[in-house]
């Protein structure tokens, strides 16, 4: 029988968070022979492509990469990216640290191509399962996963590290309406088309619903290409508020936060997190704003308002009607009245879940004790488990809890990777010793070398 190989590590998921690990393992010679892939849901690399609207620039500096913050003279860099692409001097006469979303994901796919050979593309993995000692270890895991024409594959691995990214948010009053003509933002380009049609299918009303970035991109996006559509942007707040991006604000995504949160207590990490919140949530940049308000002006001008931002608005019920229109009950929260109003699509921009990791570990349940319900994670983002449960486990974007605002975005990649690499590079040390001590007791000698792999 072929001897089944056993991984070093395996990635799931190939978004920027084990696409920067993937470049850290292979820049550093103490893990570069690592024994790792990447198993990853889309046919190629792919960076929240469903919202690569044309103009929507970046919301971190081209510096936060996913190399330069550990090692900028990487041959991964932007700034390397530009100049391999001939653009590094047109980049810098635009004195901006802040690319097109579109050009970030060239070059994430420009760096994530160099690693075609350690990616399974295409298959979505179903399910991990424990691989047991003798002794009843949990000593490695099983990696499911399930290709597009529904072939399973299983590969063991001693480590896993998690990189899923989030989930869409689809609240209960829209839950229930069912997928027809209600699109979450997340499939917002490969969706908007078939809700929105074109001139000849007549008027349509569309809803956005939410205060945030995506919302407010997808409300203008809406209101710019399609002059058949009269869009209704629906916030429960008062205004699209600004995203707080000031210098010693932003110093809270600086790597070295990440220690400042994890030191604090659980009620201190809670008030660090809602005390920075409007960095991240619910916020808008402001340009956008502007730009949003100055076209609802400019309607106002000529007299011919078709888009509306609806703010302090809670909707409370949604129904479906025969004819597919969908029905929102709203409720204005300051005057108290409430009013219903069709229209004939809506698009979610409601955010994403971060529990995506949990499912997919269900399979390892009675053997991680209360490990996943207490989200307890080391500093090096390992899940801490149980002691007769060796394999490890690695959380990359589900962290937010416990290792700060920075954990579900680009901010920190370049130094998280390497940080769970240099965990890495300790297991493999102590799996190493481990060998040696057994090796000697079956031999009776000590102080050999036993080269293993990491
Ligand atoms: C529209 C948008 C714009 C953003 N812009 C910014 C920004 O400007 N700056 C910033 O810092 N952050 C931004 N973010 C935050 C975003 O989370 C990070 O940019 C980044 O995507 C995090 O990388 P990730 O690898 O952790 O997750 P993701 O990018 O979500 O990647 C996860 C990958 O895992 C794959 N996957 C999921 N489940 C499975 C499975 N079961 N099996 C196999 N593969 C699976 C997915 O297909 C995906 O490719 C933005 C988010 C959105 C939605």
């Amino acid at each position: 029988m072929k001897k089944e190989t056993v991984f070093d590590l395996i990635g799931v998921g190939f978004g920027p968070s084990n696409l920067s690990l993937a470049v850290r393992l292979a820049e550093e010679s103490a893990t570069s022979n690592m024994k790792h892939c990447f198993i990853e849901r889309q046919r190629e690399f792919g960076w929240h492509r469903d919202m690569l609207l044309d103009d929507c620039r970046m919301q971190i500096s081209f510096l936060k990469d996913l190399v330069t913050q550990r090692d900028p003279t990487s041959r991964f860099t932007f700034i390397n990216y530009l100049f391999e692409r001939g653009r590094l001097n047109e980049f810098v006469n635009l004195k901006n640290f802040y690319p097109t979303r579109v050009e970030f994901h060239d070059y994430l796919s420009w760096v994530a191509q160099t690693f075609d050979e350690r990616v399974h593309y295409g298959q979505s993995v179903t399910a991990i399962e424990p691989v047991l000692a003798a002794n009843g270890d949990v000593s490695a895991l099983r990696v499911v996963s399930q290709d597009e024409d529904g072939r399973e594959w299983r590969r063991v691995t001693n480590a896993l590290s998690i990189g899923v990214g989030g989930t869409a948010r689809v609240p209960e009053p829209f839950a229930s309406l069912g997928p027809h003509n209600v699109i979450h933002s997340s499939a917002y380009l490969s969706s908007i088309e078939r809700i929105a049609g074109d001139q000849r299918s007549g008027k349509k009303r569309i809803a956005v619903i939410g205060a945030g970035q995506s919302a407010a991109e997808v409300f203008s996006d809406i209101a710019r290409r399609f002059p058949h559509v009269d869009a209704t942007l629906v916030i429960r707040a008062s205004a699209l508020k600004p995203a707080d991006d000031t210098p010693f604000v932003n110093e809270i995504f600086s790597p070295e936060f990440t220690d400042v949160m994890y030191a604090q207590s659980e009620d201190g990490r809670r008030s660090l997190m809602e005390r920075f919140r409007d960095t991240n949530y619910a916020v808008v940049d402001r340009p956008l704003i502007e730009q949003i308000y100055e076209m609802l002006y400019l309607q106002k001008v000529s007299d011919e308002a078709r888009h509306r931002l609806l703010a302090n608005t809670v909707i409370e019920n949604t129904a479906r009607r025969a004819n597919g229109e969908i029905e929102l009950t709203m409720r204005d929260v300051l005057s108290g009245h409430a009013h219903a109003e069709r229209f004939d699509a809506l698009v979610l921009a409601t955010g994403y879940r971060r529990d995506t990791h949990v499912a997919l570990l269900d399979g390892l349940a009675p053997h991680l004790g209360d490990a996943l319900a207490q989200r307890n994670v080391g500093r090096d983002y390992r899940l801490v488990t149980p002691s007769n449960f060796k394999a490890r486990i690695y959380l990359q974007g589900c962290c937010e809890d416990s290792h700060g605002l920075s954990d579900t975005l680009l901010s920190v990649l370049a130094v998280r990777s390497d940080e769970i690499a240099a965990s890495l590079a300790d297991a493999g040390q102590e799996n190493a010793a481990a060998q040696r001590t057994a090796d000697d007791k079956k031999t009776g000698v000590s102080g050999g070398r036993v080269a293993i792999a990491l």
